[in-house]
């Protein structure tokens, strides 16, 4: 076996008992996707409770980029599954080279705590793993300047991890993941995706929970611009980066805002248009066999995302609502944005469905029984038929549009 560039740890997947094996190879499986839509000449394996990074047969001799690992190192770092990964310097197979490494490391954690720690594959290593812990950190203070290094046993923010391997020695630093579940792992949601700053997070809420998401977008073209359309988009191929396939549907709902406009009290009209949004969504998971919804919702927000007008807004949905935003503050909202990309495509200006639709006072605790009334006056169902017969779809995969529909059955996708 050769000696892996990468090693990845998992942390929830270990805890799951007898569905580990199939945890694992999902989270494979996805690694292997991206390193695939990369054209890396990598391929990642499990080895034994971690998944290795390794040079793919040589027939490939396909080189890699310069700047592999720092795109790797990004990639990484939001990938849903993986809890901590590390690029490895490799030493012979004997203390005295191992030890060569530690000035490098020494320099890569001085000005933070860090502890040593070592893991034998090949128990016939002469030295044990505590042996192998203490003598590096012994070399990386000699090589640093007194004072300069803090080892830490607990609490510590930076690990140095050796693995004595069949073939080599291998340290690296363990650089956080975001941890979870591996995309795949726990069926599918319908994610309405509007152009805000919410429903993006919370699509990638659900992606770290396992959750393969298929965005719907609801756009009221051509009466406003592209620019809810274009922003939805970007959206969606900046999350197909945490989940690789993905594919947005894009449904046109302004005959419907139209109908409930005319025909409906203007108080109700956010809660009417909600509604059917949810019935939309609802149809369309029940084609791709998702089983929930998600929406961006955290309550008491705005005005309108009260308990009383949830209730009434999942009334009309034969799904499951998740709503994995619904406890946290717009400020924390906006700080994963910003980690995951997301906040300045949403922080972009632009005229969505629901701000041209905005009575001067929406309802913020609606009841149901009225609700149920107004609906009752309306045609909806046609109107629902054809805006879902209508949506087009666009296609993205690990960060990057596709041109084409994949060649992938659509079940897939
Ligand atoms: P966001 O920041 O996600 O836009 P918001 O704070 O603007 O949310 P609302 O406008 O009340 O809140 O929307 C609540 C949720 O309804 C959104 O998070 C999203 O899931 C869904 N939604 C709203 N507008 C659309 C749309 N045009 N297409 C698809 N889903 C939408
Ligand atoms: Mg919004």
């Amino acid at each position: 076996m050769s000696t892996p560039l990468v090693i990845i740890h998992y942390d929830e997947i270990a805890l799951k008992g007898g569905k580990r094996r199939a945890f694992e190879q999902q989270l494979v499986k996805n690694l292997n996707a991206l390193l695939k839509a990369r054209g890396w000449p990598l391929r990642a394996r499990n080895a034994w409770g971690r998944i290795f990074i390794d040079p793919a047969a040589p027939k490939q001799d396909v080189p890699l980029p310069d700047d592999w690992r720092a795109d790797l190192r990004a990639a990484l770092s939001l990938f849903p599954g993986v809890a901590t990964f590390g690029f490895v310097e490799v030493a012979e197979k004997s203390m005295e080279a191992l030890e060569r490494l530690a000035p490098a490391f020494a320099e890569r954690v001085m000005g933070h705590t860090f502890r040593v720690s070592a893991r034998r594959t090949d128990k016939r290593f002469p030295l044990k793993s505590f042996e192998i812990e203490r003598a590096f950190a012994a070399a990386m203070f000699r090589a640093a300047p007194d004072g300069a290094l803090r080892a830490k046993m607990r609490d510590y923010e930076r690990e140095v991890h050796i693995e004595v391997l069949d073939a080599d020695i291998v340290v690296y630093l363990k650089e956080p993941g975001i941890g979870g579940l591996a995309v795949g792992s726990s069926g599918n949601a319908v994610s309405l995706l509007s152009a805000g700053f919410d429903s993006p997070v919370a699509s990638f809420m659900l992606m770290k929970r396992g959750v393969r998401i298929h965005p719907i977008h609801f756009h009221s073209m051509p009466l406003v611009s592209d620019e809810a359309l274009e922003a939805a988009k970007d959206l969606a191929q900046r999350l197909s980066a945490f989940q690789g396939r993905l594919k947005l549907a894009l449904v046109p709902v302004l005959p419907i805002q139209e109908h409930i406009r005319e025909h409906a009290p203007a108080h109700l009209r956010i809660v009417l248009l909600r509604r059917s949004f949810m019935r939309l969504a609802c149809a369309y998971a029940a084609e791709i066999r998702a089983l929930a919804l998600a929406t961006g919702e955290s309550v008491g927000q705005v005005a309108s995302q009260t308990l009383e007008n949830m209730r009434v807004i999942d009334d009309a949905a034969n799904l499951p609502v998740l709503r994995p935003l619904c406890g946290l503050n717009k400020r924390e909202i906006i700080d994963i944005a910003r980690r995951i990309g997301t906040e300045a495509t949403s922080a972009r200006p632009c005229d969505d469905t629901c701000s041209l639709f905005l009575p001067k006072a929406p309802e913020t605790k609606a009841k149901l029984e009225p609700v149920l009334e107004a609906e009752a006056r309306l045609e909806l169902a046609p109107l629902e038929a054809r805006a879902l017969a209508e949506r087009e779809l666009a296609w993205f995969a690990f960060g990057q549009p596709l041109e084409e529909p994949p060649a992938a059955p659509p079940s897939r996708w």
